[in-house]
């Protein structure tokens, strides 16, 4: 059975929800013809939906308003914005404390990830966890960890730059609903995307930054480090992690 009517009709859905819901806070009670054009709706001309475009989140914190994680998850709905949706079998939104301190951003959902919606739960996970647990001695429950992109990219391959520009409003609304004191980016994917620059980790790593005002520490992501074990590279990690967990207690 083909599925994908259905998943963009939830797509849309979510998207106009939301939209609704930002017109109801700004105190629109009713819609003439010009705010309905706003909801693009009805299909185009060939029959086709129209384009489901990323609710504009970070709009909404600037001016002051909060949203939760589940308003996030609400808005990106069974998306279908980018071509990861065809080979994902479950959207991995993110895992932890809505309200944590310390937030650890990752590049992609693995195959375990994929398979359970869960992020950091295959290999690398397990070594993030152990990081998390027995080195800063904090439950990961206590922290909340989410990925650049939300949808398994083929092969584990780096997303490419449009899978991670449709995902990023998604990430900004989570790092807003939680409002961590300190974001940890694990490897070059992530921490090129939130410096805003193709960055080299080993020369970035280590060193404080910022992205949307909240510190940031990039560090070595989990698969590198089981990769290239070193005990230099151990000792790295370990400083960065402690340093950060330090910040977000401050
Ligand atoms: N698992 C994730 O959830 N993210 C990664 O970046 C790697 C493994």
């Amino acid at each position: 059975m083909d599925h994908a009517p259905t998943a963009e009709i939830c797509s849309l859905l979510a998207s106009v929800r939301a939209t609704l819901r930002e017109l109801a806070e700004e105190g629109v009670e009713t819609l003439d013809r010009s705010d309905l054009a706003a909801i693009r709706w009805p299909p185009r001309p060939d029959g086709s939906l129209a384009e489901d475009p990323a609710p504009d989140l970070a709009r909404s914190t600037a001016r002051g308003r909060t949203r939760t994680l589940e308003d996030v998850r609400l808005d990106l709905g069974e998306c279908t914005r980018c071509p990861l949706c065809e080979g994902r079998n479950r959207i991995v939104f993110g895992d932890g404390n809505p309200d944590a301190a310390l937030m650890f951003i990752g590049e992609g959902p693995g195959q375990e990830e994929d398979r359970r919606g869960l992020p950091f739960v295959g290999r690398a996970g397990e070594l993030l966890t152990q990081m998390i647990e027995r080195g800063l001695e904090i439950p990961r429950s206590e922290v909340y960890i989410c990925n650049i992109v939300k949808c398994r990219p083929p092969g584990n391959r780096t997303p490419q730059p449009n899978e991670v520009a449709s995902c990023k409003p998604f990430l900004d609304g989570q790092i807003d609903a939680v409002q961590p004191r300190t974001i940890v980016a694990l490897g070059r994917p992530a921490t090129s995307l939130l410096l805003g620059r193709e960055v080299s980790i080993t020369k970035v790593r280590g060193n404080w930054h910022e992205y949307r005002g909240i510190p940031l520490m990039p560090t070595f992501h989990p698969a590198y480090l089981l990769r290239q074990y070193t005990a230099e590279n151990r000792r790295v990690v370990w400083e960065d992690l402690k340093a950060a967990l330090a910040r977000s207690r401050q």
